[in-house]
Protein backbone atom coordinates (compact mmCIF):
# COMPACT_ATOMS: atom_id res chain seq x y z
CA UNK A 1 0.00 0.00 0.00
CA UNK A 2 0.80 3.44 -0.44
CA UNK A 3 1.94 4.57 2.79
CA UNK A 4 1.41 8.33 2.35
CA UNK A 5 -1.71 7.82 0.48
CA UNK A 6 -2.65 5.58 3.47
CA UNK A 7 -2.00 8.37 6.02
CA UNK A 8 -3.96 10.76 4.38
CA UNK A 9 -6.82 8.87 4.28
CA UNK A 10 -6.77 7.71 8.00
CA UNK A 11 -6.40 11.61 8.48
CA UNK A 12 -9.33 12.07 6.92
CA UNK A 13 -11.31 9.60 8.91
CA UNK A 14 -10.21 11.47 11.95
CA UNK A 15 -11.14 15.02 10.34
CA UNK A 16 -14.97 13.28 9.82
CA UNK A 17 -15.30 12.21 13.31
CA UNK A 18 -13.92 15.93 14.28
CA UNK A 19 -16.82 17.28 12.16
CA UNK A 20 -19.73 14.86 13.18
CA UNK A 21 -18.08 16.06 16.98
CA UNK A 22 -19.02 19.38 16.31
CA UNK A 23 -22.17 18.38 15.20
CA UNK A 24 -23.28 16.74 18.02
CA UNK A 25 -22.61 19.56 19.89
CA UNK A 26 -24.54 21.94 17.78
CA UNK A 27 -27.68 19.77 17.54
CA UNK A 28 -27.41 19.93 21.94
CA UNK A 29 -26.83 23.26 22.17
CA UNK A 30 -30.11 23.69 19.82
CA UNK A 31 -32.20 21.77 21.99
CA UNK A 32 -30.79 23.50 25.23
CA UNK A 33 -31.90 27.10 23.58
CA UNK A 34 -35.25 25.80 22.33
CA UNK A 35 -35.96 24.20 25.85
CA UNK A 36 -33.80 24.84 28.71
CA UNK A 37 -35.62 21.99 31.01
CA UNK A 38 -33.49 19.40 28.93
CA UNK A 39 -30.22 20.43 30.67
CA UNK A 40 -31.40 18.97 33.79
CA UNK A 41 -32.84 15.92 31.93
CA UNK A 42 -30.15 15.46 30.25
CA UNK A 43 -27.70 16.10 32.95
CA UNK A 44 -29.66 12.95 34.72
CA UNK A 45 -29.78 10.82 32.45
CA UNK A 46 -25.93 10.88 32.11
CA UNK A 47 -25.34 10.72 36.44
CA UNK A 48 -27.87 7.90 36.04
CA UNK A 49 -25.38 5.94 33.41
CA UNK A 50 -22.45 6.59 35.69
CA UNK A 51 -24.08 5.20 38.29
CA UNK A 52 -25.47 1.95 36.87
CA UNK A 53 -21.40 1.19 35.71
CA UNK A 54 -20.27 2.63 38.68
CA UNK A 55 -22.97 -0.07 41.01
CA UNK A 56 -21.98 -2.96 38.12
CA UNK A 57 -18.12 -2.61 38.72
CA UNK A 58 -18.42 -2.66 42.30
CA UNK A 59 -20.73 -5.86 42.13
CA UNK A 60 -23.95 -4.24 43.30
CA UNK A 61 -27.31 -4.12 41.32
CA UNK A 62 -28.31 -0.85 40.56
CA UNK A 63 -31.46 0.00 42.11
CA UNK A 64 -34.75 0.27 39.69
CA UNK A 65 -32.34 1.35 37.19
CA UNK A 66 -34.16 0.26 34.12
CA UNK A 67 -37.72 1.78 35.07
CA UNK A 68 -35.65 5.32 36.07
CA UNK A 69 -34.11 5.52 32.49
CA UNK A 70 -37.29 4.87 30.87
CA UNK A 71 -39.12 7.35 32.64
CA UNK A 72 -36.41 10.08 31.97
CA UNK A 73 -36.03 9.23 28.22
CA UNK A 74 -39.54 9.75 27.90
CA UNK A 75 -39.81 12.84 29.49
CA UNK A 76 -36.63 13.87 27.57
CA UNK A 77 -38.74 12.82 23.93
CA UNK A 78 -41.69 14.55 25.45
CA UNK A 79 -39.81 18.01 25.92
CA UNK A 80 -38.06 17.49 22.62
CA UNK A 81 -41.46 17.12 20.85
CA UNK A 82 -43.21 19.56 21.89
CA UNK A 83 -39.96 22.01 20.97
CA UNK A 84 -40.44 20.69 17.33
CA UNK A 85 -37.26 18.48 17.48
CA UNK A 86 -36.45 15.03 16.84
CA UNK A 87 -36.51 12.37 18.98
CA UNK A 88 -32.73 11.49 17.59
CA UNK A 89 -31.76 15.12 18.65
CA UNK A 90 -29.10 13.78 20.91
CA UNK A 91 -27.75 10.70 19.42
CA UNK A 92 -24.34 10.35 17.89
CA UNK A 93 -23.94 11.06 14.66
CA UNK A 94 -21.68 8.69 12.44
CA UNK A 95 -20.45 8.90 8.85
CA UNK A 96 -19.35 5.69 8.85
CA UNK A 97 -21.58 3.03 11.32
CA UNK A 98 -19.00 0.31 11.36
CA UNK A 99 -16.25 1.89 13.15
CA UNK A 100 -18.12 4.64 14.65
CA UNK A 101 -15.64 7.31 12.03
CA UNK A 102 -12.11 6.05 13.74
CA UNK A 103 -11.17 4.06 10.84
CA UNK A 104 -10.80 0.59 12.51
CA UNK A 105 -12.96 -2.25 13.46
CA UNK A 106 -12.61 -5.24 14.94
CA UNK A 107 -12.09 -6.19 18.74
CA UNK A 108 -8.98 -8.17 19.14
CA UNK A 109 -7.01 -7.82 15.85
CA UNK A 110 -7.27 -4.46 14.38
CA UNK A 111 -8.33 -3.89 11.33
CA UNK A 112 -8.81 -1.24 8.60
CA UNK A 113 -12.69 -0.08 7.88
CA UNK A 114 -14.00 -0.03 4.69
CA UNK A 115 -14.35 3.43 4.64
CA UNK A 116 -11.20 4.10 4.70
CA UNK A 117 -9.96 1.43 2.37
CA UNK A 118 -12.77 3.65 0.03
CA UNK A 119 -11.21 7.19 1.00
CA UNK A 120 -7.39 5.10 0.14
CA UNK A 121 -8.85 3.66 -3.08
CA UNK A 122 -9.86 7.49 -4.09
CA UNK A 123 -7.07 9.21 -3.08
CA UNK A 124 -4.74 6.84 -5.20
CA UNK A 125 -7.68 7.11 -8.39
CA UNK A 126 -7.39 11.03 -8.13
CA UNK A 127 -3.36 11.40 -8.12
CA UNK A 128 -3.40 9.76 -11.67
CA UNK A 129 -6.08 12.36 -12.08
CA UNK A 130 -5.66 15.84 -14.01
CA UNK A 131 -5.95 19.10 -12.50
CA UNK A 132 -8.61 20.96 -13.58
CA UNK A 133 -8.63 21.54 -16.89
CA UNK A 134 -10.37 24.88 -19.49
CA UNK A 135 -10.65 22.11 -22.53
CA UNK A 136 -13.92 21.39 -21.69
CA UNK A 137 -17.80 21.32 -23.78
CA UNK A 138 -18.55 24.26 -22.71
CA UNK A 139 -15.45 26.22 -23.54
CA UNK A 140 -15.70 24.35 -26.88
CA UNK A 141 -14.87 26.62 -29.99
CA UNK A 142 -15.95 25.84 -33.28
CA UNK A 143 -14.30 28.79 -34.97
CA UNK A 144 -10.93 26.62 -34.57
CA UNK A 145 -12.10 24.56 -37.65
CA UNK A 146 -12.41 25.38 -40.83
CA UNK A 147 -16.00 26.00 -42.25
CA UNK A 148 -14.69 25.32 -45.98
CA UNK A 149 -16.10 22.14 -47.33
CA UNK A 150 -13.94 18.93 -46.67
CA UNK A 151 -12.66 17.91 -50.14
CA UNK A 152 -14.93 15.48 -51.61
CA UNK A 153 -17.92 15.40 -48.69
CA UNK A 154 -20.42 17.67 -48.15
CA UNK A 155 -19.32 18.40 -44.88
CA UNK A 156 -16.99 21.74 -43.55
CA UNK A 157 -14.58 19.87 -40.90
CA UNK A 158 -16.63 22.46 -38.44
CA UNK A 159 -19.63 21.16 -38.72
CA UNK A 160 -18.16 17.19 -38.55
CA UNK A 161 -16.78 18.39 -35.62
CA UNK A 162 -19.64 19.78 -34.16
CA UNK A 163 -21.38 16.65 -34.82
CA UNK A 164 -18.18 14.80 -33.15
CA UNK A 165 -17.94 17.03 -30.30
CA UNK A 166 -21.92 16.49 -29.50
CA UNK A 167 -21.73 12.32 -29.99
CA UNK A 168 -19.04 13.15 -26.94
CA UNK A 169 -20.92 15.07 -24.59
CA UNK A 170 -23.84 12.71 -25.44
CA UNK A 171 -21.38 9.46 -24.18
CA UNK A 172 -20.53 11.68 -21.27
CA UNK A 173 -23.46 12.26 -19.89
CA UNK A 174 -24.40 8.32 -19.62
CA UNK A 175 -21.44 7.90 -17.58
CA UNK A 176 -20.42 5.14 -16.48
CA UNK A 177 -23.43 3.43 -18.30
CA UNK A 178 -23.62 4.99 -22.31
CA UNK A 179 -24.92 1.95 -24.25
CA UNK A 180 -21.28 1.57 -25.99
CA UNK A 181 -18.66 1.90 -23.31
CA UNK A 182 -15.61 2.24 -25.47
CA UNK A 183 -14.77 4.78 -27.94
CA UNK A 184 -11.45 5.22 -30.33
CA UNK A 185 -10.43 8.31 -31.25
CA UNK A 186 -8.21 8.33 -34.56
CA UNK A 187 -6.27 10.59 -36.76
CA UNK A 188 -3.73 12.65 -37.57
CA UNK A 189 -2.35 15.19 -34.34
CA UNK A 190 -4.04 18.93 -34.51
CA UNK A 191 -7.58 17.63 -34.88
CA UNK A 192 -8.98 17.73 -31.60
CA UNK A 193 -8.71 14.33 -29.92
CA UNK A 194 -6.96 15.49 -26.49
CA UNK A 195 -9.43 18.82 -26.38
CA UNK A 196 -12.45 16.24 -26.85
CA UNK A 197 -10.70 13.69 -24.58
CA UNK A 198 -10.08 16.31 -21.56
CA UNK A 199 -14.10 17.57 -21.85
CA UNK A 200 -15.17 14.12 -21.39
CA UNK A 201 -12.37 13.62 -18.38
CA UNK A 202 -14.05 16.94 -16.75
CA UNK A 203 -17.68 16.10 -17.59
CA UNK A 204 -17.05 12.80 -15.48
CA UNK A 205 -15.33 14.54 -12.84
CA UNK A 206 -18.70 17.10 -12.74
CA UNK A 207 -20.80 14.15 -12.39
CA UNK A 208 -19.09 12.51 -9.51
CA UNK A 209 -17.71 9.38 -12.10
CA UNK A 210 -13.97 8.56 -10.73
CA UNK A 211 -11.52 8.48 -13.81
CA UNK A 212 -7.85 8.01 -14.68
CA UNK A 213 -6.51 10.38 -17.60
CA UNK A 214 -2.79 9.22 -18.73
CA UNK A 215 -0.99 9.28 -21.54
CA UNK A 216 -0.46 5.70 -23.30
CA UNK A 217 3.32 6.74 -22.75
CA UNK A 218 3.15 6.69 -19.07
CA UNK A 219 0.60 3.79 -18.72
CA UNK A 220 2.62 1.36 -20.18
CA UNK A 221 6.01 2.68 -17.98
CA UNK A 222 3.69 2.08 -15.05
CA UNK A 223 2.01 -1.33 -15.90
CA UNK A 224 5.66 -2.66 -16.69
CA UNK A 225 6.91 -0.88 -13.42
CA UNK A 226 4.16 -2.94 -11.63
CA UNK A 227 4.59 -5.96 -13.19
CA UNK A 228 7.93 -6.27 -12.60
CA UNK A 229 7.87 -4.81 -8.61
CA UNK A 230 4.31 -6.76 -8.00
CA UNK A 231 2.95 -3.40 -6.93
CA UNK A 232 -0.34 -4.51 -7.72
CA UNK A 233 -2.49 -1.81 -5.79
CA UNK A 234 -1.07 0.68 -8.93
CA UNK A 235 -2.18 -1.59 -11.63
CA UNK A 236 -6.18 -2.29 -9.52
CA UNK A 237 -6.52 1.39 -10.05
CA UNK A 238 -6.11 1.19 -13.80
CA UNK A 239 -7.59 -1.88 -14.10
CA UNK A 240 -10.83 -0.97 -12.37
CA UNK A 241 -11.51 2.91 -12.91
CA UNK A 242 -14.83 3.10 -14.24
CA UNK A 243 -13.29 5.52 -16.97
CA UNK A 244 -10.01 5.27 -18.46
CA UNK A 245 -9.08 7.83 -20.95
CA UNK A 246 -6.00 6.83 -23.04
CA UNK A 247 -4.00 9.28 -25.20
CA UNK A 248 -1.77 9.40 -27.91
CA UNK A 249 -1.65 5.49 -28.15
CA UNK A 250 1.32 4.62 -30.81
CA UNK A 251 4.12 7.01 -29.54
CA UNK A 252 5.27 4.68 -26.67
CA UNK A 253 8.05 2.41 -27.52
CA UNK A 254 7.18 -0.66 -28.18
CA UNK A 255 9.02 -3.31 -25.96
CA UNK A 256 9.38 -6.70 -27.07
CA UNK A 257 6.22 -8.14 -26.67
CA UNK A 258 5.25 -7.15 -23.60
CA UNK A 259 3.69 -3.49 -24.12
CA UNK A 260 1.13 -5.42 -26.77
CA UNK A 261 0.45 -8.44 -23.99
CA UNK A 262 -0.33 -5.88 -20.78
CA UNK A 263 -2.14 -3.69 -22.96
CA UNK A 264 -4.21 -6.51 -24.44
CA UNK A 265 -4.87 -8.05 -20.73
CA UNK A 266 -5.95 -4.20 -19.43
CA UNK A 267 -8.65 -4.05 -22.80
CA UNK A 268 -9.83 -7.28 -22.47
CA UNK A 269 -10.35 -7.09 -18.81
CA UNK A 270 -12.11 -3.56 -18.99
CA UNK A 271 -13.85 -4.01 -21.92
CA UNK A 272 -15.33 -7.86 -20.39
CA UNK A 273 -15.98 -5.90 -17.34
CA UNK A 274 -17.95 -3.41 -18.64
CA UNK A 275 -15.67 -0.52 -17.45
CA UNK A 276 -15.90 2.37 -20.07
CA UNK A 277 -12.17 2.71 -22.17
CA UNK A 278 -11.52 5.57 -24.48
CA UNK A 279 -7.92 5.56 -26.28
CA UNK A 280 -7.04 8.03 -28.92
CA UNK A 281 -4.46 7.54 -31.26
CA UNK A 282 -2.79 9.38 -34.80
CA UNK A 283 -2.49 6.12 -36.41
CA UNK A 284 -4.48 5.08 -38.65
CA UNK A 285 -6.61 2.14 -38.81
CA UNK A 286 -4.13 -0.40 -40.87
CA UNK A 287 -1.08 0.71 -38.36
CA UNK A 288 -2.99 0.04 -35.64
CA UNK A 289 -3.66 -3.76 -36.69
CA UNK A 290 -0.17 -4.07 -37.62
CA UNK A 291 1.50 -2.83 -34.73
CA UNK A 292 -0.59 -4.46 -31.80
CA UNK A 293 -1.97 -7.44 -33.92
CA UNK A 294 -4.94 -8.69 -34.72
CA UNK A 295 -6.27 -9.70 -30.81
CA UNK A 296 -6.05 -6.26 -29.82
CA UNK A 297 -7.13 -4.29 -33.01
CA UNK A 298 -10.12 -6.63 -33.42
CA UNK A 299 -11.52 -5.32 -30.12
CA UNK A 300 -11.47 -1.69 -30.85
CA UNK A 301 -13.04 -2.21 -34.21
CA UNK A 302 -16.10 -4.61 -33.11
CA UNK A 303 -18.64 -1.83 -33.46
CA UNK A 304 -20.63 -3.81 -30.21
CA UNK A 305 -17.76 -3.20 -28.57
CA UNK A 306 -16.26 0.30 -29.39
CA UNK A 307 -17.19 3.66 -31.15
CA UNK A 308 -14.70 4.65 -33.40
CA UNK A 309 -14.62 8.27 -34.30
CA UNK A 310 -12.52 9.59 -36.89
CA UNK A 311 -11.08 13.05 -36.83
CA UNK A 312 -10.19 14.58 -40.21
CA UNK A 313 -9.10 18.03 -42.10
CA UNK A 314 -6.79 20.28 -41.43
CA UNK A 315 -4.52 20.89 -38.04
CA UNK A 316 -5.95 23.45 -36.35
CA UNK A 317 -2.27 24.48 -34.91
CA UNK A 318 -1.17 25.59 -38.47
CA UNK A 319 -4.61 27.35 -39.06
CA UNK A 320 -4.12 29.59 -36.12
CA UNK A 321 -0.80 30.36 -37.76
ZN1 LIG B 1 -15.56 3.03 8.94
Amino acid sequence: MNSEKLKQALQETRDEQHKNRQIELKNEQLAYEKCPALVQLVNDRRNLIRESVISALSGGVPENIEIRMDELNRSINKELRAAGLPENQFEAVYTCELCADTGYVGRHKKELCKCVLTRYRKLLTESYSMGDSHETFENYDEKVFSDELIPGSRASQRSYMNVVRNTCEQYADLLPRPAVKNILFYGKSGLGKTYLLNSIAMRAKERGVAYISITANSLLNRIRKAYFSSEETELNAIYNVPLLLIDDLGTEPLWENITVEQLFALINDRFSKGKCTIISTNLMLTELQQRYTERISSRLLDPRLCKTIQFIGDDIRKRAL
